[in-house]
């Protein structure tokens, strides 16, 4: 009778998987046509200075509409796109999009890019990125990588290289969601970071947890020493951004100060118009 079950519960479990492999491929097929069919775009989030309010970035966020699904979360269909390789012209698309789009605004802000592990260990990746900025006309320093420590692992050796050859065209790179990877300490020694990005996970908490809030305080403390500027990510409650304030942080990014939206939503930003969100760009929120 046990037999029985565990049999039962292996061909659930099959059937399961086998439903999820085959919604991965559809997937897949589909994202094969996104870029063609228009259906990609970019969300924009502001990074905000702490003290004093004004915006310094944007982050491109790659949002997929998909024909029949809806909205498509890259945190579902990123992943396909790195197993099957398409993340190579996506991602292209999203670095090139980006960087015309910053090149247009008279607002000398900067705009960082997600870049996975796939992309930087692809052969060539430097140099495309030295082609879209020659292409597009925008300031290499204004372009800036964000990279997850998952990515760094891989091939510690060639990801350093590449980021070094990156880093040498003038190119700033951040450390994505920082504390949650693989041997971060290690990382931040052997890699050329100019920003460390400090994981949503330890600001939604760092007002209520004293762990959370030490945390916190240890990686501004790091980032003051090694001269590294430090966003938080993830800001939702005016409490985190008070406890901010009171330290040693140089800017933040969350729903709080303004929710990732088309670029058309913070035109009185790009523009130079006004240098602080107000109510009309995104969610009414910062009050310096
Ligand atoms: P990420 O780079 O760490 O981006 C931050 C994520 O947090 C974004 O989710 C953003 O919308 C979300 N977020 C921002 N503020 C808040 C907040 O206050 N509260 C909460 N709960 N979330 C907030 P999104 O856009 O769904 O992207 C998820 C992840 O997908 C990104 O994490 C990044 O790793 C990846 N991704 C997005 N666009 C690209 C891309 O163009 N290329 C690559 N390779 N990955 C991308
Ligand atoms: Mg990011
Ligand atoms: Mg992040
Ligand atoms: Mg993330």
């Amino acid at each position: 009778r046990a037999k029985q079950d565990g049999r039962g519960v292996f061909r659930f479990y099959e059937a399961e998987m086998g439903a999820e492999v085959r919604d991965r491929r559809l997937l897949e097929h589909d994202l094969r046509n996104a870029i063609v069919r228009g259906e990609l775009s970019i969300a924009y989030q502001p990074q905000v200075e702490v003290q004093t309010g004004d915006v310094v970035g944007f982050e491109a966020l790659l949002r997929w509409r998909h024909p029949a699904r809806g909205a498509v979360s890259p945190a579902i269909f990123v992943p396909v796109a790195e197993e099957s390789g398409l993340i190579l012209p996506l991602g292209e698309w999203v670095l090139r999009a980006a960087c015309r789009e910053a090149a247009g605004w008279k607002a000398l802000l900067s705009v960082a890019v997600n870049v996975s592990a796939v992309q930087l260990h692809a052969p060539g990746f430097p140099e495309l990125v030295g082609a879209v900025l020659a292409e597009t006309g925008l300031d290499p320093e204004r372009l800036e990588i964000e990279i997850t420590e998952t990515a760094l692992i891989k091939d510690v050796a060639r990801a350093v290289a590449v980021l070094e050859r990156i880093r040498s065209i003038g190119v700033r790179i951040a450390m994505d969601d920082f504390g949650t990877g693989y041997s971060s300490l290690a990382n931040l020694r052997a890699f050329p970071f100019s920003k460390i990005k400090v994981d949503r996970s330890f600001i939604q908490s760092v007002d209520t947890n004293p762990q959370s809030a030490a945390i916190v305080r240890a990686v501004l403390g790091l980032g003051s020493g090694l001269d590294v500027p430090v966003v938080a990510e993830g800001v939702e409650r005016p409490e985190e951004l008070a406890f901010l304030r009171g330290e040693i942080c140089q800017s933040a990014q969350g729903y709080l100060l303004a929710r990732p939206s088309p670029i058309e939503m913070f035109a009185d930003i790009t523009s130079g118009h006004i240098t602080r969100l107000g109510p009309t760009s995104g969610t009414p929120m910062l009050r310096v």
